[in-house]
């Protein structure tokens, strides 16, 4: 180890910044957030200090300026001052950082992720402040703003649980549970009264260890469109339920210890019945399992997830939804499709073109309006039908039109054409599903918009 890590309390503490520059402010702002008093020494002060409520003692830098300080952090442009505070604070014992010069340093900045009172702190040693940086950002995402609450919460109730449970192991796997189940889930979405009743409960039946239920979006395809949330819950659920439409580098995204039952959908082959599903659901909540419900695209659009929840909320299941990219939205962007445009549709509507006995069940007036977007999920075997029904109820023939397959994946392929022709486009392309029908003027935008063409 190069250096050993600690945090300090400078609450009240005087820390010496010596520099006027951006650098310097940077310095400054963050002592004074860890509630430090600065006193910044520099004949003179760039803009962002008004902002900042620092001593400024407008002189050259000189060894009485580091009297009674915490510690010292020099950053000017002068190799000749930053190596003079670096003398003579290493002489006093103060611990000194000079701004890019490790070799001057006696400790340094780490990169930090702050969810106060959690702190995560990112040092190469001074090798790369930028590899410590890209490290954070990427441990920004993992790390939600809501644990800092979380670790508050944890506090609250660190004295109280430490009486009720007295054996430390037990108390560790008593916590354990706290940060990896419900309780936890609450906190982060802002609801901790019912969080702290939760814990009450636990505490007085070591009732906690009871499951609940993810209903996650998991995007159109690429995984890349997944969410924080979608991501964290991945890599927490015990057991995943998914079907078709979730794209296989998404799933392997999951635990890799976790259970993946497969729940089908495919148009014919129902692996199982959503009463099943939803039955199931229950079950293994009730087990105690961290259920992950993985459906394509956003639970809420033509996904059942509404039902899916309502028998979990009957069954008092506790249970969140986490929202994903639709196909529409997730499709048009990579497609270079806008689904609304200025002159060309201030609307756009999205319906199911599922056929029953051979015709569709759509209010036909409202779709063929026009300056309207029209998307069609689930809409290519009923492709002839719909493009006849539009024409008919006064739709230009040449209104553009688009069919998209495997959106957003590396087996996109976009088809256009017209309403007059897109059937016959389609039908000679031999699609593979999924695929989503785009139907307006936005879709001749595709022209100058196309962005994204694998192979
Ligand atoms: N809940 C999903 C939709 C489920 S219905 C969502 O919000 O996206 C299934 C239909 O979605 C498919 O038949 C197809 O029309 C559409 N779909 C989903 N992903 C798609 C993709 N990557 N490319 C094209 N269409 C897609």
């Amino acid at each position: 180890m190069d250096y050993f890590p600690i945090f300090l309390d400078l609450k009240q503490k005087t820390c010496l910044v010596v520099g006027g520059g951006e650098v310097a402010l940077r310095k400054a702002s963050i002592l004074a957030q860890s509630g430090a008093k600065v006193k910044v020494v520099s004949p003179t002060l760039s803009e962002g200090f008004d902002r900042l409520e620092v001593e400024h003692v407008a002189e050259r830098f000189s060894a009485q300026h580091l009297d009674g300080m915490t510690l010292a952090i020099a950053a000017t442009d002068d190799r000749e001052v930053n190596v003079e505070v670096s003398r003579l604070a290493r002489e006093r014992n103060i611990p000194v950082n000079v701004v890019d010069n490790p070799d001057l340093c006696s400790f340094v900045m780490p990169s930090i992720l702050d969810r106060s009172p959690l702190m995560v702190a990112f040092s190469t040693g001074g090798a790369s402040p930028v590899l410590a940086r890209l490290l954070r950002a990427r441990f920004e995402s993992l790390i939600p703003e809501g644990y800092g609450r979380l670790a508050s919460f944890a506090a609250r109730f660190r004295e109280k649980v430490k009486q009720k449970i007295s054996s430390p192991s037990e108390r560790r796997i008593f916590w354990e549970d706290v940060f990896e189940g419900k309780i936890a889930e609450k906190v982060l979405l802002g609801d901790e009264k019912r969080a702290e009743a939760m814990l009450e409960e636990g505490l007085q039946e070591g009732a906690i260890h009871q499951g609940e239920v993810y209903l996650v979006g998991a995007g159109p395809g690429d995984p890349d469109l997944l969410t924080f949330r979608a991501l964290r819950l991945m890599h927490k659920a015990d057991v995943v339920l998914y079907d078709n439409l979730v794209s296989k580098p998404i799933l392997e995204m999951t635990r890799r210890d976790a259970t993946r039952i497969y729940v089908g959908k495919k148009k014919s082959d129902h692996a199982m019945p959503q009463e099943e599903i939803n039955e199931f659901l229950v079950r293994l909540a009730k087990e105690g399992k961290r259920v992950l419900r993985l459906k394509g695209g956003d639970p809420f659009i033509f996904g059942r997830g509404g039902e899916e929840i309502e028998t979990l909320s009957a069954r008092g299941v506790t249970f969140q939804v986490v929202p994903g990219i639709t196909a529409a939205a997730g499709v048009a962007s990579y497609a270079g499709i806008p689904l609304t445009h200025r002159d060309h549709a201030q609307s756009c509507v999205f319906v199911t073109g599922h056929l029953k006995d051979g015709s569709m069940d759509l209010d036909w007036e409202m779709l063929a309006r026009p300056r309207q977007t029209v998307v069609v999920y689930m809409g290519l075997t009923g492709l002839e039908v719909l493009c006849s029904k539009l024409i008919e109820h006064g739709l230009p023939e040449s209104t553009p039109a688009a069919v998209v397959q495997q959106g957003t994946t590396r087996n996109q392929k976009v088809l256009t054409g017209t309403l007059a022709n897109l059937y016959r486009i389609a039908m000679d392309a031999k699609l593979t599903p999924p695929t989503l029908i785009i139907v307006g003027g936005v879709v001749s935008l595709r022209e100058k918009l196309a962005w994204f063409e694998p192979n």
